[in-house]
C-alpha cells in the first residue's frame, strides 16, 4: 500500500494514480446543478460522491489546500420556461431553487465547496473566451449565434471518441441551418426579443450556450487547467467534449483536466432516473417516506460511483440498519473522532477508487473491536465515517431524539408485512419482522393488530 489516492480516469480508461499538478494544492472542478427545482436523488448522487472525495483529499492535503469548485446552472431554457409558467422573473425561480438546493445538501451533510459560480455572474468571462475563440479562427458567427467549429479542432471528442459524423440531434445539440457542421454547437444564443432573458454582448442581446458556462468559470475561479473534472456520466457527451474542446483552444493548452471523473445514474427499474421522464424522487420525497437524510447519503455511497445505483425500498431500508447498528454499536462511548489505526482501512478502500462499499464492510469490521479498545476504535470509526460524510459522534440524540422519520420508517415496514401476511408469505413476513429487529423495533401482533415499540 502506496498511500496513493488512485482513480479511474474516464479520459485513459484505466485506474491511474493520483498526483496533482502543483504537488500541494488540489484544484477540483464538478458540473452542477440546473437551478430550476428542487433535487431528487439523482441529482444528488454527484453531490455526495464528490463531497467523499473532497473529504478524502483534505485528509491527504490538508482541506485548506483543495480549492472545489461545484458550479450553478442559473440561465437556461428550463428555467426561462419555469419562470414564464409561474409568471416571475427568473430571479425568483433561481434564488429559491439554489436556498433548495443548500438546505437539501445541509440535509445530506454535503460541505459548501470553496466556489459555488453561479454562472450569470461570468456572462463577462464566457464573451471574452468566446472572442477568443473567434480570434483564433475556432467560432463564426452564423444567424446571430456563434458556433464552435469543431473541424478546427482536430482533437475534438477526445474524451469520450464520439466524431462528429455520429453526432444527432436530441442529445442537447440543435440542429441548425446555421452551422457549418451538424457537430458544431452554440457559444452565444441571440435573443431578438428583448424583453426577453438576455445580457448584452458584442453581438447584440443573448445569452450563453451551455457549454461555455463550465469552461469559462474553471478559468476563473480554478485556472487554465484543473487536477480533476467531475460530473455525472450522462455528461460525457457532449458536455465534457465541448467543454475540452473550447478551454483549450481558448487557452492553448493541451488539456482541461488531468483526470476525468463520472459517476454512475441512480436507476428506477432500470431507467435513469431524470425529471424529463417523470421517474423521479426528490430527497424531501424521501426522507418523507421516513428515511432519515444519512440513510439517504449512505445508500448513495453503497455502491460504487462508477456503477449504476438502484433505488429500491430494500436498498434503502439496509442504509438505514446500518447507519441504527452504528449508532447502537457506539452508544455511550466518549472519544472525538481521531484518525488513527481503525480509520486506515476504511481510508484506504476510499483511496482505492472511491471504493465507498468496501468502506462501509471495513468501518463494520472495525467495530468488532470494540470490545477491547472502545475509546480508540471509536474515536477511529467516527473519522472514518466523517470522511463519508457521515456523523456518528451524536448517538443519544439518534437513537432516543425525536423519530419522526423512524416512525414512518417502521410504519412502512409494517404496511408491507400486513401486505406479506395478507398474501400468507410467510418467508416475506419473518423477513420484515427480522429488519424491523435489526433497527431495534419490537413488533406485537395481537387480535390481528400490529403494535410496535423499540427495543
Ligand atoms: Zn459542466
Amino acid at each position: 500500500m502506496t498511500g496513493l489516492i488512485r482513480l479511474y480516469n474516464s479520459m485513459s480508461r484505466g485506474i491511474e494514480d493520483f498526483f496533482p499538478e502543483d504537488r500541494v494544492a488540489v484544484t477540483m472542478y464538478v458540473c452542477g446543478p440546473t437551478v430550476y427545482d428542487t433535487p431528487h436523488l439523482g441529482n444528488a448522487r454527484p453531490a455526495v460522491v464528490f463531497d467523499v472525495l473532497a473529504h478524502l483529499l483534505g485528509h491527504v492535503y490538508g482541506p485548506e489546500q483543495v480549492r472545489y469548485a461545484r458550479n450553478i446552472t442559473d440561465i437556461d431554457d428550463k428555467i426561462i420556461a419555469k419562470a414564464a409558467e409561474r409568471g416571475v422573473s427568473i430571479d425568483v425561480v433561481t434564488n429559491e431553487t439554489i436556498a433548495e438546493y443548500h438546505a437539501i445538501m445541509d440535509l445530506l451533510e454535503v460541505t459548501q465547496p470553496s466556489f459555488e459560480p453561479r454562472a450569470t455572474d461570468y456572462i463577462r468571462d464566457m464573451i471574452d473566451m468566446i472572442v477568443d475563440l473567434i480570434g483564433k479562427g475556432h467560432a463564426y458567427v452564423g444567424g446571430g449565434d456563434i458556433y464552435f467549429d469543431v473541424a478546427s479542432n482536430p482533437k475534438h471528442g477526445i474524451l469520450t471518441g464520439h466524431k462528429q459524423e455520429d453526432l444527432e440531434a436530441g442529445h442537447r445539440i440543435a440542429v441548425s441551418e446555421h452551422k457549418r457542421n451538424p457537430g458544431d454547437f452554440v457559444l452565444w444564443k441571440s435573443v431578438f426579443d428583448e424583453t426577453q432573458p438576455g445580457y448584452d454582448s458584442p453581438w447584440g442581446h443573448g445569452r450563453p450556450g451551455w457549454h461555455i458556462e463550465c469552461s469559462a468559470m474553471i478559468k476563473k475561479t480554478l485556472g487554465k487547467t484543473i487536477d480533476i473534472h467531475g460530473g455525472g456520466a450522462d455528461l460525457r457527451f457532449p458536455h465534457h467534449d465541448c467543454e475540452i474542446s473550447q478551454s483549450c483552444c481558448a487557452n492553448d493548452t493541451d488539456h482541461l483536466a488531468r483526470y476525468w471523473m463520472h459517476n454512475g445514474m441512480v436507476l428506477v427499474n432500470g431507467t435513469k432516473m431524470s425529471k424529463s421522464l417523470g421517474n423521479f424522487v426528490t430527497v424531501r420525497d424521501a426522507i418523507a417516506q421516513g428515511y432519515s437524510p444519512q440513510t439517504i447519503r449512505l445508500w448513495l455511497l453503497s455502491t460504487q460511483y462508477r456503477s449504476p445505483l438502484d433505488y429500491t425500498a430494500t436498498n434503502l431500508v439496509t442504509a438505514a440498519q446500518t447507519i441504527s447498528q452504528w449508532h447502537r454499536a457506539l452508544d455511550g462511548i466518549d472519544a472525538a473522532p481521531e484518525y488513527n489505526e481503525y480509520a486506515v482501512g476504511t481510508l484506504n478502500a476510499l483511496k482505492d477508487d472511491l471504493n465507498t462499499p468496501l468502506a462501509i464492510t471495513r468501518l463494520h469490521a472495525a467495530m468488532t473491536n470494540l470490545g477491547e479498545a472502545p475509546e480508540r476504535v471509536a474515536a477511529g470509526v467516527r473519522y472514518a465515517a466523517s470522511i463519508l460524510g457521515i456523523d456518528l459522534t451524536d448517538n443519544d440524540f439518534y437513537l432516543r431524539g425525536p423519530k419522526d422519520e423512524q416512525r414512518m420508517l417502521v410504519e412502512q415496514i409494517i404496511a408491507m408485512r400486513n401486505e406479506a401476511r395478507d398474501n400468507r408469505d410467510w418467508a416475506k413476513s419473518d423477513d420484515y419482522r427480522k429488519h424491523l429487529t435489526e433497527i431495534g423495533v419490537n413488533i406485537e401482533d395481537r387480535g390481528g393488530v400490529s403494535t410496535w415499540r423499540r427495543i
